[in-house]
């Protein structure tokens, strides 16, 4: 009874990866950085490369490594201070041009996409399209971006990859699997530096050779994941581009039981929540680019005020913008009933935007914050002013229900 076979529906798929971003945008604005190695991110010693361009790569030089290290691989390099709130602007730049041009558009990251353009074929020839949706951005924004152009996701990402720097690969129709072979098998996205190490350990290189094993064997070595990684060196990926504007947001609220004008107490329920919340987006690799504070009065009247911010998962760019907003939204002496706050504009990222002014000291302590809170719970460990303030409620990861991507380190 073959006769219902599964309907497989082709898709079209473009991924954009605009060109080690931080440099790129750097060169922008001072075009003499040209040519020249770059490292961007925290300046002292105890800072953390975020970006670093093509030149310094040979001497072994990669984001996320120490500054001061990166400094005494590649000493002639010029070092720059990041700048959370510039690449926020130039990504929105990017994102206007490609948004206008495609029907659904997923911002991944802050300088990541991709676009669904299947159906578009026979009316434009997609490829075509998309060809020149890249050469529009590069000639509107003298930012470098990469494309990739596959039947889905992960081949059109593994694609942007192989074609860089700023170029473009088209992997058609069918031929993903002698496309991946070939390839180590760290170019398969997941692959993390501990399943490349387990993978190594069993002798194997390539993705050819995950290609070639029954994908039991996969799953008894690495078990769920072992799986999709099975899957993604096949070329199989049917996981949907998801729009920009459906992407959610997330956000707290609490009812009062007595109404309130204890401001004191309000602040400290605004500095637990936002708290959490951070917690939530790191915990979900996320990055926000908007934040809300939402009052309701006794007399039911709700008022909300947003403000737009770099992207950014820190506590303690967070809190001062909350309780800013919080100053200029409370009007003084009216009864409150309930206060809420969400934060918007989210892409995947880690706290690396913020590396420019944290050091690594502060990184740590993120991570070993978010560590304990991984452990006992989202409410073990919280800032004494926000203890006050008894439940936030604990949550699921909002995004996935996936454990969380505590500082993974971004490939450009
Ligand atoms: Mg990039």
């Amino acid at each position: 009874m073959e006769l219902f076979q599964k309907k497989v529906r082709l898709r079209t798929i473009l991924h954009l990866d605009l060109d080690t971003f931080y440099v790129s945008v750097e060169r922008l604005i001072d075009s003499s950085l040209q040519q020249k190695p770059l490292l961007v991110g925290g300046i002292s010693d105890r800072g953390v490369v975020a970006a670093c361009s093509y030149e310094t790569r040979t001497f072994g030089v990669h984001s996320g490594m120490s500054m001061k290290i990166a400094k005494e691989l590649c000493p002639e390099a010029t070092v720059i201070k990041g700048n959370a709130g510039t690449y926020s602007k130039y990504s929105d730049i990017v994102t206007e041009i490609i948004k206008e041009k495609v029907p659904v558009l997923e911002k991944s990251s802050i300088d990541e996409f991709y676009a669904d353009l299947s159906g578009m074929d026979k009316f434009f020839g997609a490829y075509k399209y998309a060809s020149e949706l890249r050469q529009k951005i590069i000639s509107e924004t003298g930012l470098p971006i990469s494309l990739g152009f596959a039947q889905n996701k992960v081949v059109s990402k593994v694609a942007t990859n192989e074609a860089k720097p700023n170029n473009q690969l088209k992997i058609d129709f069918g031929k993903e699997k002698p496309f991946l072979a070939p390839l180590s098998i760290k170019k398969i996205p997941m692959v993390g530096d501990k399943t490349f190490q387990t993978l190594r350990n069993l002798g194997v290189r390539q993705v050819k050779t995950i290609q070639d094993m029954p994908v039991d064997v996969m799953q008894r070595v690495l078990g769920a994941n072992g799986l999709t990684i099975w899957k993604r060196a096949n070329g199989i990926d049917d996981t949907p581009v998801i729009g920009f504007s459906e992407r959610k947001s997330i956000s707290t609220e609490r009812t009062f039981d007595r109404d309130t004008i204890d401001v004191h107490k309000l602040r400290n329920i605004l500095v637990a929540m936002t708290e959490n919340l951070s917690y939530q987006l790191r915990r979900g690799n996320k990055l926000c680019a908007c934040v809300a504070v939402k009052i309701r009065y006794s007399d039911f009247n709700t008022y909300s005020k947003q403000l737009k911010i770099p992207y950014t998962s820190a506590d303690h760019v967070l809190i001062p913008k909350i309780l800013g907003l919080f100053e200029k939204l409370y009007q003084k002496r009216l009864l409150v009933r309930l206060i809420g706050i969400r934060f918007s504009h989210l892409v995947t990222g880690n706290y690396q935007i913020n590396l420019f002014e944290d050091n690594e000291k502060q990184l740590n302590l993120y991570k070993a914050l978010d560590h304990i809170r991984n452990q006992y719970g989202d409410r073990s460990v919280i800032r004494a002013v926000a203890m006050g303030s008894k439940t936030i409620g604990r949550m699921q990861n909002p995004f996935n229900g996936q454990p969380p991507i505590v500082l993974a380190h971004r490939k450009q």
